[in-house]
C-alpha cells in the first residue's frame, strides 16, 4: 500500500536531499513544497506584486502556474513557472531573502496547499516543507521533523551555493535561516512546527545515508 511520507523542519536540515532519496529508494515521486512557494516569490518580485493588497495576490495567483517535470540529465524534479524552468533561479539568495514574508500570505498558503493536496491524492509521494505533517497531509502515514544546530545548517547552505558557483559568506547564509526559521515559525496559517506523532530527527552530526535510513526505517516499521 501507497503511503504519504511528510518531511517538514528548520530551513537547510537537509529536508530535500533525505527526501529525494527516500522517494528514490521506495519509487515514489519526490515534492519540493518549499520550490513552489519559491518559485510564487519569482513572479511576485518580477510583477511587483504588493503583499498587502488582497486583489493583486488574487490575480497574481490566478496567472501562476507551477509544475514539476522530470529531468534526466540532473536526475530531479524541476520546477516550472508559467511553462520556464526556474530551477536554478529560485535557489538565490534574493529569493531566499523573500520567501518567508511571501509565504505568509494566508491566499498564497491556500493555493499551495490545495495543489500539495492534489498532488499527492494517489499518495505514493514524499513531500517535504513546514507543513506537510500538520496542514497539507495530517492523516500522513510517516511523519519527520527534521533539525539540526544552525552553524551546521549554514555550513552545508554555503557550500550547497558554492556547488552552484554563488559565493555567499557564513553570516549573511545564517542570518537568513535564522530570519526564515522565526517568521516561518511565528505566522498565524499553519506555522511551522513539529505535529503530535513526528518522529524527530536532529541531523547535525548525521550523515545523509544515516538520515535516509532512518526515514526508511519509519516507513517499514
Ligand atoms: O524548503 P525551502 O527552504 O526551499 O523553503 C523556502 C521557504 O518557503 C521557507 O523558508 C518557508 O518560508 C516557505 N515554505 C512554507 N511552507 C512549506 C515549504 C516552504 O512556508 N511547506
Amino acid at each position: 500500500k501507497k503511503i504519504v511520507v511528510a518531511l517538514d523542519g528548520y530551513s537547510s536540515c537537509g529536508k530535500s536531499t533525505t527526501a529525494k532519496l527516500v522517494a528514490a529508494e521506495l519509487g515514489y515521486a519526490y515534492i519540493d513544497t518549499g520550490a513552489m512557494y519559491r518559485a510564487v516569490t519569482l513572479y511576485f518580485l518580477q510583477n511587483h506584486v504588493s503583499l498587502t493588497n488582497p486583489k493583486e495576490v488574487k490575480e497574481a495567483l490566478d496567472n501562476i502556474e507551477i509544475e514539476f517535470h522530470y529531468n534526466p540529465k540532473t536526475k530531479r524534479n524541476e520546477v516550472y513557472l508559467n511553462g520556464l524552468n526556474v530551477e536554478d533561479e529560485i535557489r538565490r539568495m534574493y529569493i531566499s531573502n523573500n520567501v518567508s514574508e511571501v509565504s505568509v500570505v494566508p491566499e498564497v498558503r491556500r493555493a499551495m496547499v490545495a495543489q500539495q493536496q492534489k498532488m499527492g491524492r494517489r499518495r505514493g509521494v514524499v513531500m517535504d516543507g513546514r507543513d506537510i505533517g500538520t496542514a497539507v497531509f495530517p492523516d500522513a502515514e510517516v511523519k519527520v521533523f527534521m533539525t539540526a544546530d544552525v552553524d551546521t545548517r549554514a555550513k552545508r547552505r554555503q557550500v550547497e551555493l558554492l556547488e552552484k558557483k554563488q559565493l555567499v559568506n557564513l553570516d549573511e547564509i545564517k542570518e537568513n535561516l535564522q530570519k526564515r526559521d522565526h517568521i516561518d515559525s511565528t505566522r498565524k496559517e499553519s506555522p511551522l512546527r513539529r505535529a503530535e506523532d513526528a518522529h524527530l530527527l536532529d541531523t547535525s552530526h548525521m550523515t545523509i545515508d544515516e538520515q535516509v535510513e532512518f526515514v526508511l526505517e519509519k516507513v517499514t516499521s
